[in-house]
C-alpha cells in the first residue's frame, strides 16, 4: 500500500447543514447560544454552519463578529441569467459566506443532480470564492453489492477531473453514505476509517496538495458517537444534519472534535474507536 500523507492532526472542522429548518426568531436564538458556546474552544477547532437560502443575511448579522463561519446548502452552475429561482455562487459570497455544499445526497436524489452538475457546482462555488464542501456517498444497495469504491471513484472523479491541482486542493471533501443519513445510526469507525483511506488515496492521485484537503465524516454524528468517528485516521471533521438544529448537541459535538485534535492513533482506545 503507497505511503498516505497524513491528514492534519493539528485542527478539525465541524460544519452544520440545517437543510430546510429554521425560522428566523429560533434561528437567532440557536445563533447566539453557538457564538456563545464556541467562544472559548480551541483555536483548532473551524466551525461552519450552512444554511437555507434566505437566513444567510442573519446568519451574517449574527455571526459576523464570532468564530462560526457560514454558507449555503446549494448553489447554481450557471453565473447568472434566466435561471429562474437558481441562486448563483456570487449572490452567495455576497453575504460574506464561506462555503457552499454541493452534490448532497438529499439534492442527487430528489433533484436528479448527477456528477457533471456537482462538479459545475464546485466549480462555480470557487471562481467566487467559496470552498465547497463536495458530498460523496453510497446508497445502501450500491454497498451491499460492494459497489461502495466505485460510486465514490465515480462521484469524485467528475469533480477532479474538472477542477485544476490549485482548486481540487482548496474544497473540502464530505464522506456521507446516504444510509447513514437522518438514520439515527453512524457508520462504524471500521467502514469510516476504510471509505477514508481510500478517498486519501484516490485524492493523491491529483497531487500530494490535493491528498491533504480536509475530509470529513457526515451521517447521524452526535454528542455520544462524535469523539469516536473524530479519532479516526483521516477523519478531519463532520458534516453535522439533525445535531445541528440543537445548540446543546451541536456544541458537544464540537467539543468531541476539539478533544481529537492532535490526537494519533495510538491515542484511540478511549474514544470508543
Ligand atoms: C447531512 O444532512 O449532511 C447529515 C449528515 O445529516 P444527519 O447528521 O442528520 O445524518
Amino acid at each position: 500500500m503507497s505511503k498516505m500523507p497524513e491528514s492534519k492532526v493539528g485542527s478539525k472542522l465541524v460544519i452544520g447543514n440545517w437543510k430546510m429548518h429554521g425560522g428566523l426568531r429560533g434561528n437567532e436564538a440557536l445563533l447566539q447560544a453557538l457564538t456563545h458556546g464556541t467562544k472559548a474552544m480551541s483555536p483548532g477547532l473551524r466551525i461552519g454552519l450552512c444554511v437555507p437560502f434566505p437566513y444567510l443575511a442573519q446568519a451574517q448579522q449574527l455571526l459576523g463578529d464570532s468564530r462560526i463561519e457560514w454558507g449555503a446548502q446549494d448553489l447554481s452552475s450557471h453565473d447568472e441569467g434566466a435561471y429562474t429561482g437558481e441562486v448563483s455562487a456570487s449572490m452567495v459570497a455576497d453575504f460574506g459566506a464561506r462555503y457552499a455544499i454541493v452534490g448532497h445526497s438529499e439534492r442527487r436524489e430528489y433533484h436528479r443532480e448527477g456528477a457533471i452538475l456537482v462538479a459545475e457546482k464546485a466549480e462555480r462555488a470557487l471562481e467566487a470564492g467559496l470552498t465547497p464542501i463536495v458530498c460523496v456517498g453510497e446508497t445502501k444497495e450500491e454497498r451491499e453489492f460492494a459497489f461502495t469504491e466505485r460510486v465514490l471513484s465515480a462521484q469524485l472523479d467528475a469533480v477532479l477531473d474538472r477542477l485544476s491541482v490549485e482548486q481540487a486542493a482548496s474544497i473540502v471533501l464530505a464522506y456521507e453514505p446516504v444510509w447513514a443519513i437522518g438514520s439515527g445510526s453512524s457508520a462504524s469507525c471500521e467502514d469510516v476509517r476504510d471509505v477514508h483511506h481510500f478517498l486519501r488515496q484516490h485524492l493523491a492521485q491529483k497531487g500530494p496538495a490535493v491528498a491533504r484537503i480536509p475530509v470529513l465524516y457526515g451521517g447521524s454524528v452526535k454528542p455520544d458517537n462524535a469523539a469516536g468517528l473524530f479519532s479516526v485516521p483521516e477523519v478531519d471533521g463532520g458534516l453535522v444534519g439533525g445535531a445541528s438544529l440543537d445548540a446543546e448537541q451541536f456544541l458537544a459535538i464540537c467539543e468531541a472534535a476539539a478533544g481529537t485534535i492532535g490526537m494519533v492513533a495510538a491515542h484511540h482506545d478511549h474514544t470508543g474507536c
